[in-house]
């Protein structure tokens, strides 16, 4: 059994054994519930941790944990196909000629 995760947040440790419980992996959740004994102990020993049973599934599951705490990937800036404006990813419309990101140049 070996511990692959720790956070001071006990609904985002849930949270990822969720995800690992989705994927199969035999795993449990320590010190959810220990929130009222900080101040006696050092915080971090009180952390929510996420252990896993298997020692053969470890690498899977911090690999599963890594990938659910990337932050979601950046669409690239692009340039609008009519005016050449630059426009930030987030946005799908040129803000100065108003044409889509798909529009054709033609
Ligand atoms: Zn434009």
């Amino acid at each position: 059994m070996k511990r692959v995760y720790s956070a001071a947040d006990a609904v985002h440790c849930g949270w990822l054994k969720s995800v690992l419980d989705a994927a199969g992996i035999p795993c449990l959740l320590r010190n959810a519930y220990l929130g009222g004994a900080v101040g006696e102990l050092p915080v971090n020993e009180c952390w929510p941790e996420i252990w896993v049973l298997e020692d053969a599934d470890v690498a899977r599951a911090e690999r599963l944990i890594r990938e659910a705490e990337a932050p979601p990937a950046e669409t690239p800036a692009w340039h609008c196909p009519r005016c050449g404006e630059r426009i930030e990813g987030a946005f799908a419309q040129c803000w100065q000629c108003g044409a889509t990101r798909d529009d054709s140049a033609g």
